[in-house]
């Protein structure tokens, strides 16, 4: 395999969790990109795979088994993305079950406060919109688009569903040492997602790559559907700080992203080493 990311895309999501494609169409859409290696990574579920992986084979796609780890650190959330791992694992399974589970309970509560502010039967809306995948906030934001009390997702979060906002739950996700504890024991490879996306200071973000390194964590997603030169730099230091492979995923959410297109990356630069050659990736 190459050591560029092109014709890889290793961060994406479907309607298993808050995507607009289905794991078919999300196929599709990545393979008319030139996309040759595919990780769908829904948040907190391998619900979309069995359909993804059967997509592409029909198009000589290589699917990688992924997912998006909920975990909480520090008290603050961070994304663990699985790669490559044995999607039977009956360790990672029951995580994730229990994930699911918090989020179900969450999209209530968050209902419920929606309701406080004379949203009318969120829960509901939101059931419909996920159509049986996992509840996101994603999902909320839609609906008060759809109810017209905001314009862009970027003001939902902002009004709503940010913390300290009306429409916010806390939830104590999955642990760093269990959330990487699943994905090894599956197998698999551990991926600290977009780490310049927490809204955190040089300072925090320097201890949680030390932090994710130190629990096991195997790479850091460098190159970013919408990394600049100057990000990816930041990106590139942790990664050869903290002897951890380089990850490429767009995080690609829906057509209607026109900042981003699913396999659309910067070149993982020569000194970092890509996921993509790890034996254990390259096997599974
Ligand atoms: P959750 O995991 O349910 O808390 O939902 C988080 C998801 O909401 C993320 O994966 C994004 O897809 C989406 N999201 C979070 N913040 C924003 C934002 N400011 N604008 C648009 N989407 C967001
Ligand atoms: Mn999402
Ligand atoms: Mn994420
Ligand atoms: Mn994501």
């Amino acid at each position: 395999m190459n050591t560029t990311a092109g014709g890889i895309d290793l961060h994406t999501h479907s309607t298993a969790s808050d995507g607009a494609l289905t794991p078919t169409e999300l196929v599709h859409a990545a393979s008319d990109n030139g996309v040759e290696t595919l990780a769908l990574t829904d948040h907190d579920t391998t619900g979309g795979l069995a359909e993804a992986k059967g997509a592409a084979a029909a198009h000589g796609i290589r699917l990688v088994p992924g997912v998006e780890i909920s975990v909480t650190w520090q008290r603050r959330t961070l994304h663990i993305v699985g790669l490559a791992f044995d999607s039977d694992s009956s360790g990672l399974n029951t995580g994730l079950a229990r994930l699911q589970l918090q989020r179900r309970t969450r999209a209530e509560t968050i209902a419920a406060k929606l309701e406080k502010t004379g949203v009318a039967d969120a829960l509901e809306k939101a059931e419909r919109l996920a159509n049986g995948g996992q509840i996101t906030r994603a999902h909320f934001a839609r609906l008060l688009i759809d109810a017209g009390l905001c314009r862009t997702m970027a003001q939902c979060f902002k009004r709503y569903l940010k913390p300290g906002k009306p429409a916010y739950a806390s939830v104590e996700w999955a642990g760093l040492t269990e959330a990487i504890g699943w994905i090894h024991d599956a197998g698999g490879l551990a991926v600290l997602a977009h780490p310049l996306g927490y809204g955190m200071s040089a300072a925090w973000r320097d201890r949680m790559h030390a932090a994710f390194s130190q629990t096991g964590g195997d790479a850091v997603e460098v190159c970013c559907g919408a990394s600049s030169p100057e990000r990816l730099q930041t990106s590139v230091h942790a990664a050869l700080k903290y002897g951890l492979l380089g990850s490429a995923g767009t995080d690609f959410h829906s057509p209607a992203q026109r900042w981003l297109r699913l396999g659309r990356l910067p070149r993982m630069p020569e000194t970092v080493t890509p996921i993509w050659t790890h034996a254990r990736f390259a096997a599974g």
